[in-house]
């Protein structure tokens, strides 16, 4: 085994930020704007609308000389690429990096310390754009949170929606997850808890942040499996902290023991606002940076707030699952279900009744899927149109629907109460035992194989053609 993680060190499989940048300019998936677009609305609106399409990078962004970069992995094949892979292999190898991680090493002298400053408004010296209508004002939104474990020194990675709350302190929202535990332990002893935001990170780092991975686990190394070669690493200036050499930005500073001040709202991805209330204060040290940097932003609600949440969880979920029902095939959570609550399912049914047992499987396995939907292996379930037409055609509402009330659900889905709610599940497979020919999707025999090209006469006009006429053929209009 050792010897496979030296070979696979000489060379990493995925691509580093900027490398990654130049791949999408070199395929017409990047677009440059002008110097000095707006951080507020402006720069968010641009990126919107050409989110999925473009990534974008805005040149020296409102007053600052700092450009400011996003979408960079808004599209599924877009991260599947950009790790070196191909779309099928994400969820397996993504499920693999999550149960093998990489030990990171170690380095001095990292592009991401080039430029070191320790006094003044730092936050004022970073171009940090405002997004949507009734944000409270500026936000971080693609920073690599890192802590450490008191106890065991083991690092955790996440990102977390940060509001610049004045030039040196940042309001910070911690769910009850790892970055929270870890903080909760070091304020029982009365600790302020190191912390380094990292912007600007490969695009392998940023997927493996949202691994759901055991606490204690570093998802620095989740990055390594996921790129294919340890990650380079370099010690923060002012604590123990390892943040990714190759890094543009890194903040500084800790989260502080108690104190508590108001955050929000902010729009989130469920389309709508994250509330106000009193959260967490992270204080600023140190802002260390590469010559020239990118500041990434992620707009909240965009494709790339979606799709970063959802693949991850889909390698989870489908993990999850498979254990019990290894006839499960592939697993989607749908955009439309804002890449968290709407679950499809391909498996191949073999027993009375084994659907449904899947359905509840799926709301076990992460209490943000609120509905799911259970298909043949004939349907394509990165195709809602297809999903839909399962259910028109497979699913009778008395037999094959599964509700379940009082359940857990998402904080940040506005029909639950608190995140209190409703489960709903489809089982649009075909009835086991049904008559095969019932269920037999139509098709025209040899279609995909014609050559459609070679069967068009591009030199021919309808006029050209014997006998047409554009009067139409009665010569009376009614
Ligand atoms: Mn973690």
């Amino acid at each position: 085994m050792a010897h496979e993680n030296t070979a696979a060190s000489s060379r990493r499989r995925d691509m580093a930020l900027r490398p990654w940048l130049a791949h999408l300019e070199a395929t017409g998936r990047l677009a440059i704007m002008n110097p000095g677009i707006k951080l507020k609305h402006e720069l968010g609106g641009i990126a919107n609308r050409l989110d999925g399409r473009k990534a974008t990078l805005f040149p020296a962004a409102g007053d600052s000389n700092i450009s400011v970069i996003s979408g960079l992995l808004s599209d599924r094949n877009w991260m599947a690429e950009s790790l070196g892979l191909d779309g099928a292999a994400l969820l397996e190898v993504f499920q693999k990096a999550a149960a093998k991680p990489l030990p990171w090493t170690e380095i001095k002298d990292a592009p991401c310390q080039q430029v070191v400053h320790d006094d003044g408004d730092l936050l004022s010296r970073l171009p940090i754009p405002t997004h949507n209508e009734h944000d409270s004002g500026a936000y971080i939104t693609a920073g690599l949170l890192i802590v450490r474990s008191p106890a065991t020194g083991i690092q955790n990675v996440a990102i977390h929606r940060l509001q610049v709350s004045n030039a040196r302190e940042l309001g910070v929202l911690l769910l009850p997850r790892h970055t929270l535990a870890f903080f909760n332990e070091a304020e029982a002893a009365g600790n302020d808890l190191d912390v380094a935001i990292v912007i600007g990170a490969d695009p392998a780092c940023l997927l493996a942040s949202q691994a759901i991975v055991p606490l204690n686990m570093d998802e620095l190394e989740v990055a390594g499996a996921l790129g294919g070669a340890p990650l380079e690493v370099v010690k923060c200036i002012g604590s123990e902290i390892r943040v990714p050499a190759n890094a543009e930005i890194v903040i500084e500073g800790c989260i502080r023991a108690n104190a508590r001040a108001p955050e929000g709202p902010f729009g989130e991805f469920p389309q709508y606002y994250g509330e106000r209330a009193e959260r967490h204060i992270i204080a600023i040290d140190r802002i260390t940076h590469r010559h020239d940097p990118l500041f990434h932003t992620i707009v909240g609600g965009a494709l790339e707030h979606l799709l970063l949440g959802a693949i991850p969880r889909e390698a989870t979920i489908l993990d999850t699952i498979r254990r019990t029902f290894p006839s499960v095939k592939d697993v989607h959570l749908a955009l439309g279900g804002v890449g968290r609550y709407h679950l499809y399912v391909q498996m191949r049914a073999r027993h009375r009744g084994e659907a449904k047992n899947v359905i509840m499987a799926c709301f076990a396995a992460h209490y943000d899927v609120k509905h799911v939907i259970v298909v043949d292996e004939d349907v394509d379930i990165h195709d809602p149109r297809s999903v839909e037409w399962a259910v028109a055609t497979r699913f009778q509402a008395d037999r094959d629907l599964v509700i379940v009330s009082g359940a857990q659900g998402s904080k940040l889905d506005p029909s639950t109460d608190d995140g209190y709610g409703a489960k709903m599940g489809m089982d649009a497979t075909v009835p086991i035992g049904a008559p095969e020919f019932r269920f037999t999707r139509i098709r025209v025999p040899g279609q995909d194989e014609i050559d459609l090209e070679a069967r068009i006469d591009p030199s021919v006009t309808l006029a050209a053609l014997q006998g047409w006429s554009a009067q139409s053929g009665g010569g009376s209009r009614r």
